[in-house]
């Protein structure tokens, strides 16, 4: 049954999670973005910040009311928990060798956007772990550069939530459409104080999201992206973006699917040594070393595998795109580098 919160009611919810031993993690106002971070209650939530996007563009602003996610994607992804920037694999004293073993908290993350939803269960699909509890957020406020729901993944939902949330804000109040996605957010659902929704309440959400649709940003082009990508191998068009391109890898690092990683061993002079995986980029000269050099070593050619792998092979080895539509690559790339226009441009420079 769906309910209707208001922030007291979510406020509770973030306390009925806690109690149940978990993380809960959203979205905070820290260091004029909007970042990931434990939450204690909900007045911990960017209450009144928005943000404004675009090509190499990200600032935080103040709204006009007091949404606590009424923002887009941030620079951070739940990817940095599920799959940490650096993790400890297997250390060694002298005497023997210790696994490092999983000491990751059960999470609970708040305010999950369905672009980032979808991430997850791409993500997991790789690294595998612990599944979070997940509150997700609808989306009813799209940035500039989100393209989500040109890759299937929003404004509405998708599968793989405990409860979803679809906030408003009129004369009616402040208030949070909730609707259980599982036994165990059914649960949590019924510990909080809440009303039943109304028919009202239900349509009025639906009309946000159905809005929320036609307010993206961008669209990627309607094409196969799959054989656009491979027959696209011999284009000129790699050489142009490389012009712009500083291979700084931006982009994998904030993109909430990217998982490579680089596994590395330090010892020190009283005879410890520790193996340790970090996150990777493609764009790093090094990552496509082998025997004699890296295999890779134009801006040309890392832009090319990095774009192939995201929108085409990706599908080949999991049988899904490696994008959700989130924008992060597009708002944190220095050259304003737009893989949405990219696509477009590989396309004949049709836009959609
Ligand atoms: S490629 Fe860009 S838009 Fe697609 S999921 Fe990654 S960061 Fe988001
Ligand atoms: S596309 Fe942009 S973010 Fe990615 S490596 Fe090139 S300059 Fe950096």
């Amino acid at each position: 049954m769906d309910v209707v919160l208001d922030l007291d009611g979510l406020d509770a919810l973030i306390g009925v999670l806690r109690e149940g031993g978990r993380a809960v993690v959203g979205p905070v106002l820290r260091d004029d973005a909007i970042t990931l971070a434990e939450l204690s209650s909900a007045t911990d939530l960017p209450s009144g910040w928005g943000v404004e996007t675009g090509p190499g563009h990200y600032r935080v602003r103040e709204r006009a009311d007091a949404a606590v996610f009424g923002h887009s994607a941030g620079p951070q992804s739940w990817k940095r928990f599920l799959h940490p920037p650096r993790r400890a694999l297997v250390s060694s004293d002298g005497e023997g060798f210790h696994s490092a073993g999983d000491d990751a908290p059960d999470y609970a993350f708040l305010g999950v956007r369905p672009c980032d939803l979808a991430a997850i269960a791409k993500l997991r699909q790789i690294v595998g772990g612990r599944a979070p509890f997940v509150v997700a957020a609808q989306c009813t406020e799209p940035g500039e550069v989100c393209f989500c729901a040109s890759m299937g993944c929003g404004p509405a939902a998708g599968a793989g939530y405990d409860i979803a949330l679809t906030e408003r804000i009129d004369s009616g109040g402040h208030r949070f459409l909730a609707t259980s996605g599982t036994e165990d957010g059914a649960a949590a659902l019924a510990r909080v104080p809440a009303r039943a929704a109304a028919p009202n309440d239900i349509t009025l959400a639906e009309q946000d999201v159905e809005a929320a649709r036609g307010r993206m940003g961008r669209a990627m082009p309607e094409l196969d992206l799959r054989d656009l990508l491979a027959s696209s191998r011999d284009s000129a068009h790699w050489e142009t973006v490389a012009e712009r391109c500083l291979t700084c890898g931006n982009c994998t690092m904030v993109c909430p699917t990217c998982f490579c990683v680089s596994v590395e061993d330090t010892t020190d002079l009283d005879g410890n040594a520790e193996r340790s995986q970090r996150w990777a980029s493609c764009f790093e000269i090094d990552f496509s070393h082998l025997h004699g050099g890296a295999v890779r070593t134009s801006g040309a050619a890392r832009y090319r595998q990095w774009m192939t792998h995201k929108l085409g092979t990706w599908h080949d080895q999991f049988g899904t795109s490696g994008c959700v539509g989130c924008g992060r690559c597009i708002a944190w790339c220095p050259a304003g580098i737009d893989i949405t226009e990219e696509a477009a441009a590989l396309a004949g420079g049709k836009r959609p």
